[in-house]
């Protein structure tokens, strides 16, 4: 068979992949927002079904077949360099997907399935009763799952590769560690010369606002940024998401609390960001594995530039403040200046998604080192507790007096997610990088939003990382955009300027 030919029915074969992928996210997107509270005994059943479904059509004999034939698991393919980028970028990530799904046998991945649910209950139980006792043993099978998981998926370096893999493909704990490393010290350093500074007043953000009122902002952001109702919605959720549900189907909940407005504002341009970039993929890919954001570093990149880099920005309230005072007109005697001081509020707290943009990639350096030292087998689950606060006081000064605040608040390990905390610090760094190229070939950010043009932005963003999906990985991808790998100086000096700026620090 033609090389070309083989490549057309890997693209064939994946398609019903793809669409009962979008069926699964039809079902869960429901169950976040509508779906009545009686319904989810069948609706569990309906979701492992469409698992099971997936999980076979990914693994089968018949794809196995299909990627020998293109030679997928060697590095020159005979034939290969004919292929655009696209389809051999179609032949890597199917590889990919499938040889990582089959070196786990089904007995190992079943038991997962099953350990994570119960462990999720658990979890629930014990941050409400303050009992870390209660979680730790279902934490200690979580991690000796992982890890065996790990040798059977195979790693060159650190056993936490092969589980950073599921969600940074192709990133190393170790490119990891030095970046976290850097950004350390100077961020502890800024977080406590802003401890010493009198703090701004963020009072008003806390007055009552009508969930309405809130929704018609949040609709008002939305059209500004660009993002397409007619290939999406607002819903409303307990947490914040943006799911596709097809190819001209992406939908973002929010959430309206009364007593703190900017969780509704920094939640809907959040999710936003994350689906400018899902409906910015080309339309070439629809329908094929590469549909679909890189990484969730990438991913997040996006939801942060809009949210951090855009919407905590002087400029854009100087630009748009008019949004907020006629949709609440109770706020309309704020200025954008204190607007703008109290969302960039700086302090050590514990609850990472409670913590502003300076703080918050220690949370994460925290998680990262503790992950490591459990995968490793350096860090005990019972000695857990005690490294948290340790770390805690040693990034952010403070210690957490209740589980609750600290090593039990985050749901993650509980359904197994160990690897997955550094892709939000990586969407952080990436997104300074990304403003920081921005500025070079448009010029001045600040100019952008006075003269209105966020769509020159958002073509940017759309031209260099969106349209490829998974084409190139996100290392590539970071070097194609803005001329070298993942550099953490940018977002280094872009904290020290805004945040020196922010509380008059000389
Ligand atoms: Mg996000």
């Amino acid at each position: 068979m033609d090389y070309k030919d083989v490549v057309a029915k890997i693209k064939d074969y994946y398609k019903e992949i793809y669409l009962l992928s979008h069926v699964q996210a039809i079902l869960g997107w429901d169950q976040e927002t509508y779906m009545p509270e009686a319904a989810i005994a069948e609706r569990a059943e309906q979701a492992a079904l469409l698992q099971s479904l997936i999980h076979k059509r990914r693994t089968s004999d018949e794809l196995g077949r299909l990627l020998e034939e293109a030679g997928a698991s060697s590095d020159r393919p005979a034939g290969a360099e004919s292929l655009s980028d696209t389809d051999a970028a179609i032949v890597r990530e199917t590889y990919r997907e499938y040889s990582r799904a089959i070196k786990l046998p089904e007995e190992l991945v079943v038991r997962f399935a099953q350990v994570t649910s119960r462990a999720q209950a658990v979890w629930q139980k014990a941050r409400i009763e303050d009992d870390f006792g209660l979680f730790a043993p279902v934490l200690s099978e979580i991690v000796d799952m992982v890890r065996e998981m790990a040798s059977l998926y195979g790693y060159q370096e650190h056993p936490y590769d092969a589980l950073l893999d599921e969600y940074e493909p192709y990133a190393k704990a170790s490119d990891i560690k030095r970046i976290f490393d850097a950004v350390e010290a100077p961020i502890v350093e800024l977080v406590q010369r802003i401890g010493e500074i009198n703090q701004v007043d963020d009072s008003f953000l806390h007055y009552k606002t009508d969930k309405e009122e809130q929704k018609r902002l949040s609709l008002a952001l939305l059209d500004k940024l660009g993002y397409d109702f007619k290939r999406g919605r607002l819903d409303v959720s307990a947490h914040p998401f943006t799911t596709t549900l097809g190819s001209d189907d992406v939908r973002i909940t929010t959430r309206f609390l009364e007593d703190f407005l900017p969780s509704s504002i920094f939640g809907t341009i959040h999710e936003a960001g994350h689906a400018l970039y899902e409906m910015g993929i080309s339309a070439d890919l629809h329908g094929t594995i590469l549909a679909d954001g890189v990484s969730l570093g990438i991913h997040e990149s996006q939801s942060r530039f809009w949210e951090n880099v855009i919407g905590r920005r002087r400029s854009f309230w100087q630009k748009n403040m008019q949004l907020i005072s006629s949709a609440i007109p109770a706020l309309s005697d704020v200025s954008a200046e204190s607007f703008y001081k109290a969302v960039n509020k700086v302090k050590p707290s514990f609850i990472r998604v409670e913590a502003d943009e300076v703080t918050y990639i220690l949370h994460i350096i925290l998680r990262f080192r503790l992950e490591m030292g459990m995968v490793d087998g350096s860090l005990e689950v019972n000695d857990l507790p005690d490294a948290w606060n340790q770390q805690t006081k040693a990034l952010l000064g403070i210690v957490p007096k209740k589980y609750s605040d600290g090593v039990l608040q985050d749901i993650h390990w509980s359904f197994g997610g160990i690897g997955y905390f550094p892709t939000y610090a990586l969407g952080t760094l990436y997104a300074s990088q990304f403003a920081h190229a921005i500025e070079k070939e448009l010029g001045s950010i600040d100019e952008l939003i006075a003269k209105d043009r966020l769509a020159d932005i958002l073509s940017w963003l759309r031209d260099k990382i969106h349209k490829y999906g998974k084409i190139y990985p996100a290392d590539e991808l970071c070097r194609r955009a803005t001329g070298e790998s993942l550099n953490p100086e940018y977002f280094i000096k872009y904290i020290e300027g805004k945040y020196g700026d922010v509380y008059n620090l000389s």
